[in-house]
């Protein structure tokens, strides 16, 4: 999702519209969360919706690389109460008109890997101007 660095065959815009689409209502990997406790993102962790073994509800703003073995699932995103999102909160739409990520460097696996023209989406209403190759 907006990506800033793409293959030569496709052509990002950074219109923003998989963020938009996708961006939120997804599953995080523990892999996600490393990166950010190890360099205390708490500004990303306090967006994150973990669900521990035991059953217990938290954001990840307190997480400990301890805690790790304990969590059973990851949600994006949630504000700081824990209240889900419908909207990514570091989707950054600027005055150029573009879409940046404002984690775009450590943005979790979900984003990275996510590829609107790639066959198996086939998701032609996400209408992804990269996509232009496989329009309908
Ligand atoms: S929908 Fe396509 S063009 Fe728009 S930001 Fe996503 S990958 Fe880039
Ligand atoms: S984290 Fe970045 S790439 Fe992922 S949905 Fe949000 S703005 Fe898009």
């Amino acid at each position: 999702m907006v990506r800033k660095t793409m293959t030569a065959e496709q052509d990002c815009l950074q219109c923003g519209k998989c963020c938009e689409k996708w961006g939120w209502d997804q599953g995080g990997i523990i892999e996600d969360l490393v990166p950010w406790i190890q360099d205390r993102r708490t500004d990303i962790l306090r967006h994150v919706l973990i669900r521990l073994r035991d059953g217990t509800i938290r954001t990840g703003r307190d997480l400990a690389m301890d805690n790790l073995p304990k969590v059973a699932r990851i949600y994006y995103w949630v504000s700081p109460a824990g209240t889900k999102l419908t909207y990514c909160p570091f989707y950054d739409k600027r005055k150029d008109g573009k879409v940046y990520c404002g984690i775009h460097r450590v943005k979790p696996a979900v984003c990275i890997g996510f590829a609107p023209w790639a066959e198996v989406y086939h998701d032609y209403g996400l209408n992804c101007p990269a996509c232009r190759d496989i329009a309908p």
